[in-house]
């Protein structure tokens, strides 16, 4: 069977190519536009944070670059590797299962609900995917998984269950998870939404961590204080667009659009 011809990726607005290219995608469910020509595209080592109105698209967004959901039109690419297009009309670019694997390797998902296995303890969690999808020795898993845990501050929590665990620390093995494949790119969903407010912090300052060591993050969050601290890049979306798009500074201190404009009046 012959493949489509790759498109040609345009370069980012630095000129590097984007760890992230995410370019004019359309998804919908039925006939509701959920993405309506979404372009974004993020750089190595750049944390972005998406805001927007619950029902705007972004968790379909986040969902279209994990493979957790097909693309209708557009393209998106992870580090040069496509994830799935469709040219407007055309044949729907499939990648084969293998190919789906590999790239989702690549990418750390951490969920509002945090997903964890319930049967299996903190580093069983974690050191799942390595066996599995990477095919990594036992102990070499183990190895890295108590690493991970230290690095989330649960050293302590090993080979508890994640039912012993509160919200707070079961979303730090989520977020030790997320990184054991050693990815090149964490998306988080609402990461701290289903939290009680005390234990926002921990989890906040994990991700904070993540960001300062560099690692390429999106991030989906109400948390308005940690994008103004941690973001590179505030995008707001609203009605499946990005709307507009800048630093903290110029979003929170100067939003162009009224709709940026109400949604903040109504989050901060
Ligand atoms: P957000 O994360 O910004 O709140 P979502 O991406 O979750 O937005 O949802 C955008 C819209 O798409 C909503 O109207 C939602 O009801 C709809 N939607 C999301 N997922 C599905 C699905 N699997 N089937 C049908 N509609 C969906
Ligand atoms: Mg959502």
């Amino acid at each position: 069977m012959n493949q489509p011809a790759v498109p040609v990726l345009e370069p980012g607005a630095t000129g590097t190519r984007g760890l992230v290219e995410i370019k004019n995608v359309h998804k919908a469910f039925g006939h509701v536009e959920v993405l309506r020509g979404v372009t974004l595209t993020v750089h190595p080592g750049e944390v972005v944070v998406i805001l927007g109105p619950s029902g705007s698209g972004k968790s379909t967004l986040l969902r279209t670059i994990n493979h957790l959901e097909k693309v209708d039109a557009g393209h998106i690419a992870v580090d040069g590797d496509l994830v799935g297009y469709r040219a407007r009309g055309g044949k729907l670019h499939e990648l084969r299962e293998r190919e789906i694997l590999a790239q989702r390797t690549h990418i750390g998902m951490v969920f509002q609900s945090f997903n964890l296995f319930p049967h299996l303890t903190a580093v069983e969690n974690i050191i799942e995917a390595p066996i599995y999808a990477q095919h990594r020795s036992k102990g070499q898993a183990r190895a890295r998984a108590l690493e991970l845990l230290e690095r989330v501050g649960l050293s302590d929590k090993t080979d508890v269950y994640p039912r012993q665990l509160s919200g707070g620390q079961q979303q730090r093995v989520a977020i030790a998870r997320a990184l054991a494949l050693e990815p090149k790119v964490v998306l988080f969903d609402e990461p701290t939404s289903a939290l009680d407010p005390e234990l926002v912090g921990e989890v906040l300052d994990v991700i904070r961590n993540l960001a300062d060591s560099g690692t390429t993050l999106i991030v989906v969050t109400h948390e308005m204080g940690f994008a103004r601290d941690v973001a590179d890049r505030v995008v707001f979306m609203d009605q499946g667009q990005i709307v507009e798009e800048g630093t903290p500074l110029q979003i929170f201190g100067a939003p162009r659009h009224e709709r940026t404009k109400a949604f903040l009046s109504k989050v901060i």
